[in-house]
């Protein structure tokens, strides 16, 4: 009788960080990081998350749940948290280094961030941010920072280092597993909110094994590979390739940024065979690069966090990157949907197999389900005729396990056990799914999510605007970019564009101001008097792009 029990004696969590160990069993002598001149082996790299987790706990007295939050790019650091740190028993929260001060604060003090890493070039942003954080009278975490491992800087923020954690901690002193339930936290990612209230995504260790297991599985990536950062670490745990990596023994190539010359380097120095990035990247890469160019070796890329249009993939294709499009978003733990590629498009042309490729796909195998409802309270399956229209719901391990201390918007978030991602699609009679539309008021510009709410907001602070309204403009190089429509608060009087877009950049991330300003009478509204934004999205695609 005991074996048909639910949990067995046997019962170990599901967690990514035990690829750590295994990576250091199986590929201990193998390049685990490469940043600069700096070279780290398996063992090297399991021997210093083990310090670090050892300092976490013994020396800064970090308790489960605590929350660690990290403002770095993808340096060798944030990297090793993401074993260290949950390995600690904490959870890992990455912030995005686009950010501003405010919305920074914002964070730090709705995730009650105990501990705060911040690289050496973030340390004014982090500083802006701390002061922020302690005027309003909220709990200030501790502070270390992270400098340069390949040239050292010497620049501090507070008492504390990183490399001085690592030096410091005992590797023998860390029990593992710390853990006593998968469904545990191990991170939390914020999606929006410098003026809303932050929505932290939790993930448990059980939802970020089987992402990362089944990515690993429609990427079919294979052992060893040699992974190029070029995906933010802070954009859901670098869809979770950040385990990934060590999971197949791969080599992770640490890039500051992405600048062109860099990557197609990267590329050629260390045999780079994988990379993730949004499709921006691609534009970086395009147009920074020799337009006939090859790669030496093909490349495998994992593209996703906005549409590629069908004609850059043709484009990027030729030069030698073999692209395999996914779709996902915060909230499912980064890619739910992979455009599994079928045999039998193999033979088809180039520009058929990007039109198929730049559909999102079907869902990663750690979902349960993923579908396309009708928008109403029957949640009906649309029918696969590739017309139909509904909202993109998925449901499984891999969807968080909801926001942090945010019941408003656990409840508007799932429906019928479904999580709804309020983007709009369809299903083809293949069964793949295909965005057509977001119901949800967001812009991608470059990858990064803009809220039109919080645009709209620093707005309606300016003392010469009536009312505003933004949407999305299409734009060659970002995708998407914000553009304002603006009704002036004095008629006679005129509102000035770049005077507004000097407004905005003072009040805002540089990412989110709008790139262009459009003044009206009136906005079109609705008869319950709510903006028609598919009218203002009509009109901003027929503006030259700005
Ligand atoms: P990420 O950090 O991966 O970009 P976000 O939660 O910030 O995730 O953004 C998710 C949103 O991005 C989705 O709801 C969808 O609107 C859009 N998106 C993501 N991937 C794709 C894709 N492949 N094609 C079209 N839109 C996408």
């Amino acid at each position: 009788m005991d074996q048909l029990q639910k949990r067995p004696a046997n019962y170990v969590p599901l967690s990514p960080v035990g690829f750590l160990p295994r990576a250091n069993a199986v590929y201990g002598d193998r390049t685990s990081v490469i940043y600069g001149r700096v070279r780290f082996t398996w063992r090297q790299t399991h021997d210093r998350c083990r310090r670090l987790a050892s300092s976490l706990v013994h020396t800064l007295g970090l308790h489960r749940n605590d929350v660690v939050s990290v403002l770095a790019p993808n340096v060798p650091a944030i990297y090793e948290m993401h074993f260290a740190v949950p390995m600690a028993g904490a959870v890992l929260n990455t912030v995005n280094t686009r950010l501003d001060a405010k919305a920074v604060a914002a964070i730090l003090r709705h995730a009650e961030a105990k501990l705060f890493f911040v690289d050496y070039e973030y340390v004014r942003l982090a500083s802006d941010a701390l002061q922020i954080l302690a005027g309003s009278g909220a709990p200030v975490p501790l502070v270390a920072v992270i400098d340069d491992l390949d040239r050292p800087t010497g620049v501090r923020l507070g008492e504390l280092e990183y490399e001085a954690l690592v030096a410091h901690g005992d590797p023998a002193n860390v029990e593992l597993p710390l853990l006593e339930d998968e469904w545990d936290a191990i991170t939390l990612n914020y999606t929006s909110g410098t003026t809303s209230a932050p929505k932290g995504v939790v993930y448990s260790h059980r939802g970020a094994y089987l992402s990362t297991t089944s990515l690993i599985m429609a990427w079919e990536m294979g052992a060893e590979p040699v992974y190029l950062w070029t995906l933010p670490m802070f954009h859901c745990n670098g869809w979770t390739f950040t385990w990934g990596v060590a999971a197949r023994g791969g080599v992770n190539v640490c890039i500051r940024e992405n600048r062109p010359a860099e990557v197609y380097r990267a590329i050629a120095r260390h045999g780079v065979t994988h990379m993730c990035c949004a499709p921006v990247v691609f534009n970086i890469l395009l147009e920074g690069g020799d337009a006939d160019a090859r790669l030496g070796a093909p490349v495998q890329v994992l593209t996703g966090g906005a549409p590629p249009p069908a004609a850059m993939l043709e484009r990027v294709e030729k030069i030698g990157f073999h692209v395999t499009h996914a779709y996902g978003l915060t909230e499912a733990t980064g890619p739910a949907l992979a455009c599994e590629w079928r045999a039998q498009w193999d033979s088809l042309p180039l520009s058929d197999r990007a039109r198929l490729k730049a559909r999102q796909g079907v869902s990663v195998l750690s979902l349960s389900d993923a579908d396309v409802v009708t928008d109403d309270d029957r949640m009906a399956r649309v029918p696969h005729d590739g017309k139909t229209l509904g909202e993109i719901v998925l449901r499984g391990s891999s969807v968080m396990k909801g926001y942090l201390n945010n019941p408003e918007a656990n409840q508007q978030a799932f429906r019928g056990g479904w999580f709804m991602t309020g983007d709009v699609g369809v299903v083809h009679p293949d069964g793949y799914i295909e965005i057509k539309d977001r119901s949800k008021d967001v812009i991608i510009s470059g990858g990064e999510n803009i809220c039109s709410k919080e645009v709209e907001e620093v707005l309606f602070r300016h003392p010469a605007v009536a009312d505003a309204a933004v949407v999305a403009m299409p734009h060659p190089h970002w995708g998407e970019t914000p553009c304002a429509f603006v009704v002036a608060r004095d008629k006679d009087a005129r509102v000035c564009e770049d005077e507004v877009m000097a407004f905005c950049r003072k009040h805002m991330a540089h990412f989110m101001v709008p790139k262009k300003v459009v003044v009206y009478d009136a906005l079109p509204r609705n008869a319950l008097g709510k903006v028609e934004k598919v009218k203002l999205r009509d009109a901003a695609r027929k503006l030259a792009p700005p």
